[in-house]
């Protein structure tokens, strides 16, 4: 074993890369020869010290624990950032990975640092003029090459944010404009359009004046490959606005073409070409913009169309609220869960699974939520004679929303009503792995004005059972995936009689999600489950097939397609 010990020592004392292991409570417990030499302290001032007494409390505070923390709880995280080492300064790649003992708890952050000190000193090179277009003051085209190649770089070294792309922008009626109304409002035009691109863009994004009429965008950030489209659509809508002084009334015109690393390619020459060549293609169709990989551009251009349809989709009242009923063994209808349809003219039914993901990332499901919150409590006056509660999806933005509470209220109010027991939450496991603690206290403050908590897709996330016993939530959601092998998979059957021993145990309610037979459902008795939600039972209706079951109180199933 002291062999062993050894030889890791040796082999971690012989990385060039910077090693070293902290503990929960901010203390290096190790720390190899690499650091010690560099960081220009001896090993004795460094092991056993909290980081702070290292690194000094600013820097502890501002960067340092946000990481150590994020990999405490379980991320991997990595960064590129300068660091001054005793006399030097460094441009270091860190990767922190969260360290488990045996029993998987994670007790330290295990630490590597690797030196790209070169990656750092091109940066500073780019100040240089040489580096830039005297016109403009952008990046000339000679600097593409050089800052390709370092972002590309960087991009290898990283696990997450390795992505980049490239936009070629032809101002297609520059020469024009330049022939009709002189160089110098052409130039003019120019240095003003490619400072309205860069306004457009992320801090660490590129734009360089490429030659003559082509401005090049580099994306050093872009998180999905639909991204660089959106970003081509704000360019392309922002060049084409017409300038105007006086009588001067020019328009600017432009293409865009997009390739994108590592998809298109991972070298630089060639994903300029790509990028060259999808803005002939644009040129040549007339589209604002195209990407090289088609696949990609054309679920781009869907995904784009339909957020800039689902802006309108409020106006157009094209959103519906539909009811799926929980209901107890025999049938019996003891609550309603409402979900959101999206009725395109043209694309038809939208399941909410397409668009609420995109409403989360612009932001419209803040109204799209208010307006769910608004129609389910409409419904729930009209429904207010039958013993039946109805549950409302809340997406972790809405639930961290600081107005949801108050927009619960205004519902309540704007309906005339003072209980809000008949309204329940849904909120998904995944909202309290962000800040468990907030989430708790948020919970709680909705569930001491009378706002009941349902713990969505229970068993999809990685919930911690000593925190679930914290949650305020009455009731557990258990996901479908378990019901769809439960007749198949024994081990199904033996988790669903752990969570259902669980859930007595912590005093909560169980719903089985996702009955679909009858089969199901007999083990699910069987078990002792006492609600049930599924196509089953009935599918999600409008509120017009709902108002009509309510009123002629049938137990289900029954068939509804
Ligand atoms: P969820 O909250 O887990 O809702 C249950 C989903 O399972 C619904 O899909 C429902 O139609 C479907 N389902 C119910 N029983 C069965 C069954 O027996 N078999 C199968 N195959 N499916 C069944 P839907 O309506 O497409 O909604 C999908 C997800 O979209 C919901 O999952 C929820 O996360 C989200 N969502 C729906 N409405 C809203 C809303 O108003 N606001 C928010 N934030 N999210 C919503
Ligand atoms: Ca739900
Ligand atoms: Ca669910």
């Amino acid at each position: 074993m002291a062999e062993l010990t050894n030889r890791f020592e040796y082999i971690v004392n012989t990385s060039s890369d910077f090693i070293t292991l902290i503990s929960r409570n901010y203390i290096y417990e190790l720390v190899n020869d690499a650091y010690i030499e560099n960081i220009e302290k001896s090993r004795k001032d460094i092991i056993d010290h909290h980081v702070q007494d290292v690194w000094g409390k600013d820097i502890f505070e501002s960067t340092i624990k946000k990481y150590i923390d994020r990999c405490l709880k379980g991320e991997n995280v990595q960064y590129v950032d300068r660091f001054e080492f005793g006399s030097s300064t460094k441009y270091m790649h860190v990767s922190y990975y969260p360290y488990r003992e045996n029993n998987g708890d994670i007790s330290h952050a295990l630490v590597f640092s690797h030196d790209i000190t070169r990656l750092g000193d091109i940066e500073a090179q780019l100040i240089n003029y040489e580096f830039r277009d005297p016109l403009t003051g952008l990046f000339n085209g000679k600097s593409l090459a050089v800052i390709l190649d370092m972002e590309l770089q960087k991009a290898g070294l990283m696990e997450e944010n390795n992505m980049r792309s490239l936009l070629f922008i032809s101002l297609s009626n520059f020469q024009d404009i330049q022939l009709k109304h002189g160089h110098a409002l052409g130039n003019t035009l120019l240095e003003n359009t490619g400072l309205r691109i860069k306004e457009l863009l992320r801090d660490g994004d590129y734009v360089f004046r490429y030659e003559g009429n082509e401005l090049v965008v580099l994306l050093s950030s872009p998180a999905q490959e639909y991204g660089p489209a959106a970003v081509a659509k704000k360019i392309y809508d922002m060049v084409t606005i017409p300038y105007k002084n006086g009588n001067l009334n020019v328009s600017m015109n432009c293409h865009i073409g997009i390739s994108l690393y590592p998809k298109d390619s991972d070298h630089p020459d060639q994903l300029i070409e790509k990028a060259a060549e999808a803005l002939r293609n644009a040129i040549e169709e007339d589209m604002p913009y195209a990407m090289y990989d088609r696949k990609v551009h054309e679920y781009a251009v869907k995904r784009l169309k339909l957020e800039s349809d689902m802006i309108q989709a409020f106006e157009k009242e094209e959103f519906e609220l539909h009811f799926q009923p929980i209901v107890d063994p025999r049938g019996v209808i003891k609550g309603l869960e409402t979900l959101i349809r999206w009725e395109h003219p043209e694309h038809g039914l939208i399941p909410p699974c397409e668009f609420i993901p995109i409403a989360e990332k612009n932001g419209l499901i803040k109204s799209i939520g208010k307006w769910v919150i608004f129609q389910a409590v409409k419904n729930m006056k009209a429904w207010e004679a039958y013993p039946v509660y109805i549950s409302i999806n809340l997406s972790s933005q809405e639930f961290n929303d600081e107005h949801l509470l108050p927009i619960l209220q205004s519902a309540l109010k704007q309906e005339g009503l003072k209980d809000s027991g008949k309204i329940r939450l849904e909120c998904t496991e995944s909202m309290e792995m962000i800040d468990p603690e907030q989430t708790v206290e948020k919970m709680r403050k909705l569930h001491d004005q009378g706002f009941e908590i349902f713990l969505d897709d229970f068993g999809t996330g990685f919930s911690s059972l000593s925190y679930l016993k914290d949650l305020p939530a009455s009731t557990l959601k258990l996901d479908k995936i378990f019901i769809d092998r439960i007749v198949s998979d024994p081990g199904c059957r033996k988790f669903l009689r752990l969570i259902i021993h669980m859930a007595e145990n912590l005093e909560m309610t169980l719903i089985v999600e996702g009955v679909e037979t009858r089969e199901q459902l007999d083990i699910l008795v069987e078990e002792g489950c006492t609600l049930f939600q599924g196509y089953y039972f009935s599918r999600p209706v409008n509120r017009k097939t709902m108002d009509t079951l309510l009123k002629e109180n049938r137990p289900l199933p029954f068939q509804i397609s």
